[in-house]
């Protein structure tokens, strides 16, 4: 009976499918993290509050079992362009260094907002890692400034563990970027940034990825 409780708990955390069928993936269970092993590889579905997202995690052709295909269904309103240009030129005003943001849902809108932090030219933290707005928060953006929007390997050590969504904004005063990402704990997957955010004219997206 022990044993069966055991892994009644940890069947909430984890859970492995086989995708016997191509609608076997459907409906999200409550597991944090499911892993579907399918003809076409392993891939890791997870849901939190209106993103509901799979990912490839590596190609293999397996027989016997049915396709299936990576997805981000992001059943919020976009980031409005204004919030989007706001950051670009905060980040532009603080210059050569960089700065973080966090972005939560609130009501029915996002806000925009900048936590207490000590920004440096190479790395950025918040002071208070524990602060509320940051569990809030579902997006975090900062910006590599004149450098590339790109991730680090700094930030995939940062950004790992979290079920969030990632913005990097780099060669801000030149030609500016964003590349966005999804975080699903310990992977990530580049997306393309109009899945989350309205750009402004003048902000390119680095990523012309598709998932
Ligand atoms: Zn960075």
């Amino acid at each position: 009976m022990q044993l069966q409780n055991l892994s009644d708990n940890k069947a909430t955390f984890v859970r492995y499918n086989l995708a016997t069928d191509s609608n076997a993936i459907s409906t999200p269970s409550q597991a944090l993290q499911e892993y579907w092993i399918a003809s076409n590889g392993i891939f890791l579905r997870s849901t939190r509050d209106l993103i509901d997202a799979c990912i490839q995690l590596n190609n293999l052709a397996l027989p016997g079992l049915a396709q299936i295909q990576p997805y981000l269904k992001f059943n919020f309103p976009l980031i409005p362009e204004r919030l989007v240009a706001a950051m670009l030129e905060l980040a532009q005003k603080v210059g050569d260094q960089e700065i973080l943001f966090y972005l939560a849902f609130r009501g029915k809108e996002w806000e925009l907002v900048i936590p207490d932090q000590i920004a440096t030219a190479t790395s950025v933290k918040p002071a208070e890692p524990v602060d509320p707005v940051y569990h809030q928060a579902l997006i975090e953006v900062h910006s590599h400034h004149r450098m590339q929007a790109r991730f680090s390997a700094t930030d995939n050590e940062e950004e790992s563990g979290k079920f969030r969504i990632f913005a990097v904004l780099g060669e801000i005063f030149t030609s500016p970027a964003i590349s966005v990402r999804l975080g699903i704990y310990n992977y990530f997957q580049l997306i393309p940034a109009n899945k989350v955010f309205e750009l402004p004219p003048d902000l390119n997206d680095a990523n012309r990825l598709v998932l």
